[in-house]
């Protein structure tokens, strides 16, 4: 099973995506993850990416895609979970997981109202003290959410691929509804 993560930084996208992989046995692969890796190792690519990260900007497509890459050969399944961010990433993902003999069973589009994406954003930034949870970087992030990544909604829509998931909730109540959506998936496509 090929699940893509959808929404807004603070939608919990993170948290759900981890406990999704979890459950299924299937490995979470979080761009921002690996780029934050990425960035304490002082690799070629942590140096690239920095400075865009820090400004709450995506790293160039180049550099996304070859990291998926990368991460994706030779995967059974995986859950994606900050990929893609904008349309070319998305077009890009289509060949790749088509090349490696896979096909996205579904996108779950977190929805969550704003004012508590900006309350979760500011707790993470109190516990977690990522460097790009500043307030300039949040509210950068927020808008390239929505010009660059939301536009991805309609389009897997018109793929018959997205399912709206109700983000607000406990942690364990949105991991029910969508533990629920991946069984049903499961069961009429017998993966
Ligand atoms: P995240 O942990 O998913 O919120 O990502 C943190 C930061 O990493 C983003 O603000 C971007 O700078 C960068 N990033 C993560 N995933 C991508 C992606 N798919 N494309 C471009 N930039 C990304």
């Amino acid at each position: 099973m090929v699940w893509i993560f959808l929404g807004p930084p603070g939608a919990g996208k993170g948290t759900q995506a981890v406990l999704l992989a979890e459950h299924l046995g299937i490995p979470h692969v979080s761009t921002g993850e690996l780029l934050r890796r990425a960035m304490r190792n002082g690799t070629e690519l942590g140096k690239k990416a920095k400075s865009y990260m820090d400004a709450g900007d995506l790293v160039p497509d180049p550099l996304i895609l070859e990291l998926v890459r990368e991460v994706l050969a030779g995967a059974k399944g995986c859950i994606l979970d900050g990929f893609p961010r904008n349309i070319a990433q998305a077009d890009v993902l289509g060949a790749i997981l088509k090349g490696v003999g896979l096909s996205l069973t579904g996108v779950l589009r977190l929805d969550v109202p704003d004012e508590m994406l900006v309350a979760r954003i500011a707790g993470r930034a109190r516990e977690e003290s990522r460097a790009d949870d500043s307030e300039a970087t949040v509210r950068n992030r927020l808008k390239v959410y929505a010009e660059q990544t939301a536009p991805l909604v309609e389009y897997y829509r018109r793929a018959g691929k997205l399912v709206d998931v109700n983000g607000e909730g406990s942690i364990r109540e949105i991991q029910t509804r969508i533990r629920e959506i991946a069984a049903e998936a499961a069961g009429g496509t017998k993966e």
